[in-house]
């Protein structure tokens, strides 16, 4: 069986990830990295489902004890990706997807070189002000920053290998772009070496 694809997903606030990766998750082919995180939960939010919430005593110790894969502080909190239970998903053949910042994504890269970086972005910045609007769930403010926060996350724009834009709410077409994404990127030679290795037997 072969490894799993590790797949990082990064995208402005209203570029819809949530929708996006829960579609990739529910095809069974792919596992939501559940990340740790200093900052505190927001109504609804689950425990061990969207994140692991954690003091910052907790994450310090963690990463002493080089139990993530990468980190970062992102608006004066610690995120990580932990480390053991990234591996147990690739081991079992499973693609992986985080959901991190650019930053973090630069960090996979350079540890794991074969990771696929995807950016998903809305088709236009006036359609995410929109769909921000639209939530109502964030006050004028926390909307502003968001947006000028997006402006620099698209600064990271060029160290992606795709960009897939998020043209419908419901997602299915940019799920559907990053599955065959996938498929494209497991057939590459680099991945599929025993092919050549067991032609003669
Ligand atoms: P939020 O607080 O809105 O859930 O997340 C803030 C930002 O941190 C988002 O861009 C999210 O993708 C990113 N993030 C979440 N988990 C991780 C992680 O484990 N590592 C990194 N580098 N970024 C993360």
């Amino acid at each position: 069986m072969s490894r799993g694809l590790l797949i990082v997903v990064s995208g402005p606030a209203g570029s819809g990830k949530g929708t996006v990766n829960s579609q990739l998750v529910a095809t069974g082919d792919f596992v939501f990295s559940v990340s740790a995180t200093t900052r505190a939960p927001r109504p609804g939010e689950v425990n061990g489902v969207n994140y692991h919430f954690i003091d910052r005593e907790e994450f310090q110790r963690r990463i002493d004890d080089n139990g993530f894969l990468e980190y970062t502080t992102y608006c004066d909190n610690f995120y990580g990706t932990p480390l053991k239970e990234a591996l147990a998903v690739l081991d079992s053949g499973k693609n992986l997807i985080l959901e991190i910042e650019c930053d973090g994504a630069k960090n996979v890269k350079r540890i794991f070189p074969d990771a696929v970086l995807i950016m998903l972005i809305p088709p236009t910045f006036s359609i995410q002000e929109e769909r921000l609007r639209g939530r109502a769930t964030e006050t004028e403010e926390v909307i502003r920053a968001r947006l000028e926060k997006s402006k620099v996350e698209m600064g990271c724009f060029e160290h992606y290998d795709y960009v897939v834009i998020n043209q419908d709410e419901g997602a299915k077409k940019a799920a559907l772009d990053i599955i065959n994404i996938t498929k494209s990127e497991k057939k590459r030679t680099s991945r599929r070496l025993e092919v050549k290795e067991h032609f003669y037997e």
